[in-house]
């Protein structure tokens, strides 16, 4: 079928082919050319704005950084909802407060078009090969209707509640991801100023409890002192922002979220933001006055 991508960032770009390879036609919209030449070259078709592509196509996925983004893409002059049509779909993909896709989602309902939030979690080798984990809020019956399109980008696509539970779910995602680096970071560095092989300590520990998905793809990037993004810092500070916020007006309190958003935020003022958020090991390190190193 044909369909609008809007954002052709780190994930956008590889799900677009992703679209491509499984035979879609694809329209798309960037703010940056040369992500728009990255992708035409593999045979998207190039629109002039998002409107545009909204008036081309009935289903809009949206990969953008954050809030403020998604809502003047989808809300804004030139946007989706100047161009669409009754009935159109929107799948935002984009991580976001779950707020912000309520109010979204309010917007598009005044005009007869629908809207999911269906964020994921992966990261670009997972949007490479499409296995991305999709958690997805919003309506059932607009749920089901692009699972298909949905299972080309990823390997699971969870419908999680009402517009919003998407987003909540991936904020619960980012703390345990940020958490658990942070873990991971301050017990290599113990045991690298005790004197043992870092490589030793990972294989050892990597098959037990202790084991994760998060030290199974960091403790290589970070032994070899490699912070190339990935996930910058500066996206996870928005996500841990988000975070705190939705926290704050829900009643939970994030003590532990709390910390690591500051070894986060001593990171982007030491000029760090847009490395990957492995580089939280470097925090331990510049505080330990030790690297953590095969
Ligand atoms: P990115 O910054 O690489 O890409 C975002 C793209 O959106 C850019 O190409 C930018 O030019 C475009 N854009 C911004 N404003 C626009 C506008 N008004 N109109 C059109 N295009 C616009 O970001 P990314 O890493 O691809 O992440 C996208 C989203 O996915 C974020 O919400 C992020 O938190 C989430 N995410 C990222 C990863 C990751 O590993 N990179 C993993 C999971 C989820």
């Amino acid at each position: 079928m044909r369909i609008g991508f809007i954002g052709l960032g780190i994930m956008g770009k590889p799900m677009v082919r992703n679209l491509i390879k499984a035979g879609h036609e694809v329209l798309v919209f960037d703010v940056i050319q040369s992500n728009i030449d990255d992708v035409v070259k593999d045979g998207a078709t190039a629109c002039e704005s998002s409107k545009a592509v909204a008036e081309a196509c009935s289903l809009m996925i949206t990969m953008l950084p954050n809030s403020p983004h998604v809502k003047t893409v989808v809300m804004g002059e030139k946007g989706i909802l100047e161009g669409a049509k009754p009935d159109t779909i929107i799948v935002d993909m984009s991580s976001i407060a779950p707020q912000a896709s309520q109010e979204i989602y309010k917007a598009c309902a005044k005009k007869g078009v629908k809207m999911i939030d269906a964020p994921v979690s992966g990261g670009e080798p997972k949007a490479i090969d499409g296995s991305l984990s999709i958690m997805v809020g919003g309506d059932k019956e607009v749920f089901d209707q692009v699972y298909d399109i949905l299972m080309v980008m990823g390997a699971s696509a969870v419908h999680c509640g009402e517009i919003g539970a998407g987003n909540t779910t991936k904020l619960a995602n980012q703390v345990i991801v940020a958490l658990n680096i942070a873990a991971v970071s301050e017990a290599f560095m113990l045991s690298t100023k005790a004197g043992v092989d870092p490589i030793k300590v990972f294989n050892a520990i990597k098959g037990g409890l202790a084991g994760s998905t998060v030290m199974n793809a960091k403790i290589p990037m970070i032994t070899e002192g490699n912070f190339k993004p990935g996930f910058k810092i500066d996206l996870h500070i928005k996500d841990l922002n988000n975070a705190i916020e939705t926290g704050h007006q829900v009643g939970a309190p994030l003590p532990l979220t709390a910390s690591v958003m500051e070894m986060l935020q001593t990171l982007r003022a030491d000029g760090c933001g847009q490395d990957d958020h492995s580089g939280i090991a470097k925090y331990y390190e510049k505080i330990a006055g030790a690297v953590i190193r095969k």
